[in-house]
């Protein structure tokens, strides 16, 4: 035999694509990048989603509802996370074909007491979200983004903030020093650079107009002016608010060639669309019942009643399964899950930390990944061989051009996904993404090929 027949090799993506395929992929992608610019947060992603899911037919269920074959379903947690389904032919005993993505991605919080006023300005304390680079997200512009629970007199009324995703509006910014001045500053490990509690948005430096001699804070007392004009608040209200600062960039093609998108947020939206919408156009009934689920808080490591720990999916599993008179316990020994989260690409300017034969490559198709973790494989659930042989083969056979990935060399850092929390429920799950470049940066990167090819092997899992 050849060595073509008897090695495996990682190969573009490029030639292996059909006419199809290369003719889909543009349309796919400006989906996709309108995704991106509406859900900048959770909750935006979440409203996002409801309306993409309402679009093909998809109805809000919940517990005691009915429940038939061809039921096209989603369900919402706390405005943060939703669950999509549609109903096999097949009893949930059978099992189900589910894909997990998460919906949050690193940012900048606003903190709970965040105002106050330095020599002339105006600024918000942050708390950071999930994994930075703090250097990555001063003198970039930066959205507001959020809502704000204003009590008034025993009454709650819920106000959303969204500042800086339209060009006309205002913008924020966290300042950086100048080199001039930096020699010091540049002399410091890049994780002492900026410090966390250096993150701080300027919001305003005009003075309140208003006379009271009581106040020495004015350009504060300015700032809380527009947000009691605009939304109602005073400044306790920020203790019951979820603001964030998300960088202001829209979502791009890349390159003379517009292979890449480039944008922020791909980790992890990049699957939570692909996943959702291979499964929003599953247009008959698939044999098994098929489920996307989206959460939150992966970035922060799944805790909380948002995230991938939460019982909340087993709540709405067992509301599944009652409906049908099923055991969810017994669905879930029959599931397959695909832990749908991105993955490493091989950056040819640091090759060092990579381990070329293993890791995914941008271009390279969708990746499947055996297992995640750090040091000795720890923190992940390492898929079994009988199942990646049949995923493999289920891409195989639907044309899917896939790779395999991991997270670098060995010993070099690591991470993990959502991928144990749903083993742990006793589900087959292995991980399954998009390789990105720049990953948890303000802008990160993906290739269009591994895009559509995400989609066209959740598709593939769906049906199998
Ligand atoms: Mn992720
Ligand atoms: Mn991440």
């Amino acid at each position: 035999m050849t060595a073509q027949q008897l090695f495996y090799e990682k190969k573009t993506g490029f030639d292996r694509l059909t006419d199809d395929d290369k003719a889909a992929i543009p349309a796919y992608a400006t989906g996709y990048k309108q995704f991106l610019d509406e859900g900048k947060t959770e909750r935006d992603a979440v409203k996002a989603m409801i309306a993409l899911a309402e679009a093909k037919g998809f109805r809000a269920w919940a517990r005691g509802d009915a429940l038939a074959p061809g039921d096209r379903i989603y369900q919402v947690n706390r405005h943060k996370g939703i669950t999509l389904a549609v109903i096999g032919q097949k009893s949930l005993a059978a099992g189900v074909r589910l894909t997990a993505a998460h919906l949050d991605a690193p940012r900048i919080d606003i903190r709970t007491v965040p105002l106050y006023e330095d020599s002339g300005m105006a600024f918000f304390k942050t708390h950071y979200y999930g994994g930075i680079k703090k250097y990555q997200w001063t003198a970039i512009p930066l959205e507001l983004r959020g809502v704000v629970c204003v009590c008034h007199e025993g009454q709650v009324k819920t106000v959303e903030v969204r500042i800086g995703d339209q060009p006309d509006d205002p913008k924020f910014v966290i300042t950086d020093l100048l080199p001039h001045l930096a020699a010091e500053q540049m002399s410091k490990k890049a994780t002492e650079v900026i410090k966390g509690e250096g993150l701080n948005v300027l919001v305003g430096s005009v003075p309140s107009e208003t006379v009271d001699d009581q106040c020495s804070e004015k350009v504060k007392l300015a700032v809380m002016e527009h947000l009691h004009e605009r939304y109602g608040m005073v400044e306790a209200d920020f203790l019951s608010a979820e603001l964030c600062c998300v960088p202001a960039f829209r979502a791009c093609d890349i390159g003379f060639d517009r292979s890449f998108v480039g944008s922020y947020g791909h980790d992890d939206r990049v699957c939570a669309y692909t996943a959702a919408t291979a499964l929003l156009d599953c247009a008959d009934t698939p044999t098994h019942t098929c489920i996307c689920l989206l959460v939150d808080k992966e970035e922060t490591g799944s805790d909380g009643v948002t995230g991938m720990q939460s019982r909340a999916f087993d709540t709405f599993m067992a509301d599944l399964c009652r409906a049908q008179d099923v055991l969810v316990e017994a669905c879930y020994e029959n599931s397959v899950c695909l832990s749908a989260d991105v993955c490493n690409a091989f950056d040819p300017n640091f090759p060092e930390v990579s381990e070329k034969r293993n890791d995914a490559r941008a271009n390279g198709g969708f990746a499947l990944v055996k297992y995640t973790g750090a040091r000795g494989k720890s923190g992940t659930s390492d898929a079994s061989a009988e199942l990646m042989a049949r995923i493999r083969c289920i891409f195989d056979q639907a044309g899917v051009v896939w790779q395999t990935g991991q997270l670098g060399k060995v010993d070099q850092g690591g991470g993990g996904t959502v991928a144990m929390y749903l083993a742990d429920r006793n589900i087959d799950t292995v991980d399954a993404g998009v390789p990105v470049l720049s990953m948890h940066a303000p802008f990160e990167l993906i290739a269009k090929l591994d895009l559509y090819m995400a989609y066209r092997g959740f598709g593939a899992f769906y049906r199998a």
